[in-house]
């Protein structure tokens, strides 16, 4: 009687080593370029699964070829969490060796007044609604100078889309932030409120973000993007931008070289068919800008949503978005498991499955902590230290750039 099927196994378990630089879809004059370099890869197990779709895509890893929408759509659905996890861990660590980023960040919420309603939204607020709030721009600088003792090298500032703030406010708090601290990285402002905030100032996407830029900020956050497909925008935010926009502001910003983040919010009532298309879509405008620094997958919270009926993501999802983005996303230099979302344990074992990066102090956030978040609101710095270190990666601050960062016990020193 012949016994089952030998499991499919790589004979070329270190080949990473001898790999030559075939990454077709990175061009050599981007300024991610240097971010991008092919470190050895410590993964000695062979690649095997069980299932037979898995090899050619194997194959196609290996030797650096774009995966296409067919192999995407087979990641997302295969059972093997295993083996896409040892694709994308082959890449991640291609791609970065050991390393694994954090930051030490401060979030800044000035608002949290919105006029859209969108389904997805535990934080947003109508003006007189219980809960409302919005800093003065004082009260926003206090909030900025407060927290843990360790100096913040980011402030990353994002809120609701209020009705009745005029666009001078966002522009005196930028300039007022860096006027107080200006060695700290302002990464402000989504694509959906900087959509907004032209539109209540009546000047073009490109002028706003000009303006912005001139008054301080350096570079944008990755949220509002969602998912891209109307079908599912319609349920879940169907106030806001639509995906084309999205796509066309996070350009312009890249033009006018701000870098940004992308985000995807999966988990809610999208497909698999969905998030393909999202990632493709984020894929083809960073082969044409290349001013995307980092993807983050968000997991949807739903708690006091309008959707909080459906039911919270599971660690199977989370970890195989994470493994299926750094597979799909080849041109994106890094791809976080922002430990907020996912929890600090899941985000550690996602270091392991494509993820080089877990996002940074945070330092009281508010937006999924609204939406029923059980995470804390911040972390210390030694906390996401020992993290990294026990998931046996080499825990490397960097500033919003990824540039390495060196502290004393008096200085703070970014490495340009
Ligand atoms: S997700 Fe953003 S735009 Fe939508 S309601 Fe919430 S704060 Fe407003």
């Amino acid at each position: 009687m012949e016994g089952p099927e030998p499991r499919a196994q790589s004979p070329e378990p270190r080949a990473c080593l001898s790999l030559p630089l075939k990454f077709p879809n990175i061009p050599t004059h981007c300024d991610f370029a240097p971010t991008l370099r092919y470190d050895r890869c410590s993964m000695t197990h062979p690649f095997q699964t069980d299932d037979a779709r898995l090899p050619a895509i194997k194959d196609k890893v290996l030797v650096g070829e774009r995966l296409n929408e067919t192999d995407a759509l087979t990641l997302y659905r295969t059972g093997d969490i295993l083996a896409v996890g040892w694709l994308a861990n082959y890449v991640r660590e291609r791609l970065h060796g050991n390393k694994a980023y954090f930051n030490v960040n401060r979030h800044i919420n000035p608002t949290n007044v919105c006029v859209a309603a969108c389904r997805l939204c535990a934080f947003g607020r109508k003006k007189d609604a219980p809960g409302a709030y919005t800093m003065a721009l004082e009260e926003a600088f206090e909030t900025a100078a407060s927290g843990y003792t360790e100096a913040v090298t980011e402030f990353h500032i994002v809120g609701g889309l209020h009705p009745d703030l005029p666009f001078q406010y966002f522009l005196d708090l930028c300039s007022g932030l860096k006027q107080r601290f200006p060695q700290v990285h302002l990464k402000a402002f989504t694509m959906v409120e900087v959509a907004y905030l032209a539109k209540r100032a009546k000047l073009s996407i490109r002028e706003t973000l000009g303006q912005l830029k001139a008054s301080g900020v350096d570079s944008l956050p990755g949220g509002g993007a969602e998912i891209f497909a109307d079908r599912i925008r319609h349920i879940i935010c169907d106030h806001k931008i639509d995906g084309d926009q999205w796509l066309e502001t996070a350009k312009l910003a890249h033009q006018i070289g701000l870098k940004s983040n992308a985000t995807m919010l999966y988990g809610h009532v999208e497909n698999d068919e969905d998030r393909v298309d999202h990632l493709l879509k984020l894929r083809e405008l960073q082969d044409e800008t290349h001013g995307f620094q980092t993807f983050i997958p968000l997991a949807f919270h739903p708690d006091n949503t309008p959707l909080e009926h459906l039911p919270k993501t599971t660690g199977m999802l989370d970890i195989k978005q994470i493994a299926v983005s750094r597979l799909v996303l080849d041109n994106f230099p890094h791809i976080k498991a922002y430990w907020q979302m996912m929890t600090a344990k899941i985000a550690q074992i996602a270091l392991r499955f494509g993820a080089d990066d877990i996002d940074g102090t945070v330092i009281e956030e508010k937006i999924y902590h609204d939406a029923g978040a059980t995470t804390p609101q911040g972390m210390r710095r030694k906390d996401l230290i020992r993290l990294i270190t026990e998931a046996g990666r080499e825990p490397i601050e960097r500033d919003t750039l990824y540039r390495p960062v060196t502290r004393t016990e008096t200085s703070v020193t970014v490495a340009v």
